[in-house]
């Protein structure tokens, strides 16, 4: 539900609806959240970091999931004008330039300008329905991806455990593979999880009247024995939420479970599925560890054919070693938009920032150059066609610069020097950990990883 007038700049939005209530307003903070209910932990959007939700307030109020002391008492700055210190990332924007424009507008305005005042006007303390919401219910994960860690996947808790801390890391992000990260899992499988309870709780009692979104995330979350338990109350109670469904999946799984799971959302009003893969056959096999490409494929063609899913989104993660077959992998996607249309599928282009030694920034120049002069050529056989979605092709060319313009992965990561020290370190590991050959699956790069 968008509140921004069609004629309207983001700038002029954010003038009207957010700067006439407060200079620090944001919807996110009332009606947004991501939740990861193994670590018990919340925020309102991907910016700031997560904080602990109280279990002695779940008892009496499972909202407090969402509605944490924390969040309250930053509504209230946000009331008075004042700025929540974990919003950082849109204080610097706005601080950049009167003009600029941070994610605080886009984050508002997918509300009605009627709970934008509701909230605004609300006493600070009220405990508010979400409208949209992105949960995770645990860290169980079959695939063990280069760019992922124990904290989000129970197969990279498996490595960290058989064979230790990754040795010799020194640049920044080196402690994502150097501990089990139990604290991302507070609760055993066969244990009750509190902050699990609370939520199913507020699902069944509220929730699912007033949630316009809710995306579940993992782990992988087709593992999970909660997400099945969501399935089955939708499927139980057709008609009685209007909650548009999307699941995040590596469809790495058994097409009997997968059509267990179309069979679940079948009569679902509104399901979407995100999945991610970034490069193609075996070198995306090798990047996503526990992938077999053309499972995944199939996956997603039989996913299309079923019906059952409104909208497939492929995820890319754009990291160094992807760059040699991004532009092949894009051709396959394009096969698929040619063959299903071009509303079957959009594929997001999202830049890797941590581990920041896995960035694309690290990738020889010949080999960050020979990509984007591959993407121009991607563009010109398809920007005018029909297959393209406006935004992919923002995505892409955003990638192209990026590729040749960009020095750091990120504000204070480590020299290039100590990345690219890292990335040997790392992937001579990971070779030996998941019998995997990087010189054969990558022989482009032969000489210049050998002179590391
Ligand atoms: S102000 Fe920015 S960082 Fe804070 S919740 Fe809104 S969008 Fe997120």
């Amino acid at each position: 539900m968008r509140s921004k007038r069609p004629e309207e700049s983001f700038l002029e939005y954010k003038q009207r609806v957010l700067d006439t209530k407060s200079a620090s307003f944001c919807g996110a903070k009332w009606y947004n959240a991501t939740i990861w209910l193994g670590s018990g932990q919340t925020t309102s959007c991907h910016h700031p970091l997560p904080h602990a939700i109280p279990l002695d307030k779940l008892t009496d109020n499972p909202s407090a999931i969402h509605n944490t002391d924390q969040k309250k008492m930053e509504r209230f700055m946000m009331q008075t004008g004042q700025r929540p210190s974990g919003c950082e990332y849109c204080w610097r924007i706005e601080d950049s330039s009167s003009t600029a424009i941070s994610d605080r507008p886009y984050k508002s305005m997918i509300y009605s300008e009627e709970e934008l005042n509701t909230a605004f006007q609300l006493p600070s303390d009220t405990d508010v329905n979400l409208r949209t919401l992105e949960i995770a219910f645990d860290r169980t994960c079959n695939f063990a991806c280069s760019y992922c860690n124990p904290a989000f996947s129970t197969t990279w808790v498996k490595d960290i455990k058989n064979n230790g801390p990754y040795n010799n890391l020194v640049s920044d992000g080196r402690n994502h593979f150097t501990h089990l990260h139990d604290s991302s899992q507070l609760y055993g499988f066969t244990d009750t999880n509190p902050y699990v309870e609370a939520f199913f709780k507020w699902w069944e009692t509220n929730l699912h009247k007033t949630l316009r979104e809710l995306r579940i995330t993992g782990g992988e979350p087709l593992m999970s024995g909660h997400t099945w338990k969501l399935l089955d109350w939708f499927k139980n109670n057709r008609g009685k939420s209007q909650t548009k469904l999307a699941i995040n999946s590596n469809l790495g799984l058994e097409r009997a479970k997968l059509e267990e799971f179309v069979d679940k959302i079948r009569d679902l009003p509104h399901v979407e599925v995100y999945t991610s893969c970034e490069a193609f056959k075996d070198q995306a096999e090798y990047i996503r560890d526990g992938l077999n490409y053309y499972q995944w494929f199939d996956n997603l063609v039989y996913l299309q054919k079923s019906g059952a899913v409104k909208q497939l989104h492929v995820m890319a993660t754009i990291n160094g070693l992807c760059l040699l077959s991004l532009p092949d992998f894009l051709e396959h996607m394009m096969d698929f938009k040619m063959g299903y249309g071009r509303d079957s599928l959009t594929v997001t282009l999202n830049i890797l920032r941590f581990p920041s030694f896995q960035s694309p920034v690290v990738m020889p120049y010949g080999i960050k150059e020979e990509c984007a002069i591959a993407l121009e050529k991607f563009l010109e056989r398809h920007e005018h066609g029909s297959y393209l979605h406006q935004m992919e092709i923002e995505h892409i060319k955003r990638l192209i610069k990026y590729l040749r313009t960009a020095k750091s992965p990120h504000d204070g990561a480590s020299h290039i020097d100590l990345l690219e020290r890292d990335f040997k370190n790392f992937y001579e590991q990971y070779d030996i950990r998941r019998n995997k050959d990087f010189i054969k699956t990558f022989s482009a790069l032969e000489y210049w990883y050998s002179g590391i």
